[in-house]
């Protein structure tokens, strides 16, 4: 079964002013976003850009492709050459970061390399593999954009990368083809998933990673008080939680319930009706709920706050901050700066 959905896409962008026209670069991101923006409201957006410590990006995906564009031009000045390693490692603990608060959304990653790029140090590939096979089932998907490049071994490495999500490489011998291509990326991606709506849910999420998402996932907080239940909305004092995040009030069985038609493809693992944040229940206790061994409400009445609304009401006036990290990877490029780099006129 296939499905699409509201998309987070984050454009790590590790071109080289000198080495790529970046005028060219700004028009084609910024038909890209706009596209995107058009065909969904709800798809946000998110840029990093690599200074000589490290990289930056906004504190949070936002639904205004401006945000990007300026921080795009206001950073230009200070971009460094990027680290392809570091980059991928940071974005995807960001969207790690962003899949907790929430976890219904398809991740894109979009990055664009070219001569000016470190090459990924052969011995940070199996690291990079292994964060991307745990988190490719969010979903994720990983595209990267090469510019100018002839370097067929490296393209091997990033195939394989990409290739772990469902994404590619595309490569480009002239700036202007971006266009082009992102025109293609723009559009929605599906990936076969679960079924939201079903109960005989085959999960995509693999087995093995089933611990790194319950990591993820925040336990609920015990209510020792009275308090009225949000989906059924009978009083109580016993079997009270709260959602960590927003402090909305349930029964943990009808939270059990819940998480029949909105589990993220494990079953006890789900999302909060009232807002998007990623919790998590005991498992013998979910199945014992939804296989009637513990009484609960059965007709339960869920009223899901819409994501367009809770998204907007994360967006700030002032539009989100610039972020800078530490590169995780750095330690491998010191003293490595004096590698040539071919700068070409691109006509
Ligand atoms: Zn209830
Ligand atoms: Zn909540």
């Amino acid at each position: 079964m296939s499905d699409t959905r509201s998309e987070d896409t984050l454009i790590f962008n590790g071109l080289t002013p000198g080495v790529t026209d970046f005028a060219i670069v700004y028009d084609a991101l910024k038909e890209f976003l706009e596209k995107k923006q058009s065909m969904d409201h709800s798809d946000r957006f998110n840029v990093i850009l690599f200074q000589e410590d490290g990289p930056n990006y906004l504190e949070d995906f936002t639904l205004n492709p401006d945000n990007v564009l300026i921080a795009l031009r206001s950073l230009e000045p200070m971009l460094a050459r990027a680290n392809i390693a570091g980059g991928i490692m940071v974005a995807i603990t960001f969207i790690i970061d962003v899949f907790k608060k929430i976890s219904d959304k398809c991740f894109r990653l979009i990055i664009l390399t070219d001569e000016g790029s470190y090459k990924i140090p052969e011995q940070y590939v199996p690291v990079l593999e292994n964060l991307i096979d745990q988190v490719k089932d969010m979903p994720f998907i990983i595209d990267i954009i090469r510019v100018r490049i002839n370097d067929p071994v490296e393209d091997l490495k990033l195939l394989d990368l990409v290739r772990r999500t469902s994404g590619n490489l595309h490569e480009i011998f002239e700036v202007r083809d971006l266009l082009s291509v992102l025109d293609n990326l723009a559009e929605k991606r599906s990936f076969s998933s679960f079924s939201l709506y079903d109960d005989d849910i085959s999960t995509e999420i693999k087995y093995e990673n089933y611990p790194f998402f319950e990591n993820l996932a925040a336990d609920p907080i015990l209510l020792a008080a009275t308090g009225t239940c949000s989906i059924c909305f009978k009083q109580s004092n016993v079997d009270l939680v709260q959602c960590p995040s927003c402090e909305t009030i349930a029964h943990k069985s009808c939270w059990a319930q819940w998480a029949k038609t909105s589990n993220i493809g494990i079953f006890n693992l789900f999302r909060c009706h009232n807002c998007f944040n990623l919790i998590k229940l005991d498992k013998d206790y979910v199945q014992m709920v939804q296989s009637g061994q513990v009484p609960s409400i059965e007709e339960i009445h869920v009223e899901v706050v819409d994501l367009q609304e809770f998204q907007e009401s994360l967006e700030t006036t002032e539009g989100p901050k610039i972020i800078s990290v530490e590169d995780p990877m750095a330690i491998f490029y010191r003293g490595l700066d004096d590698d040539v780099i071919v700068v070409k006129d691109d006509d």
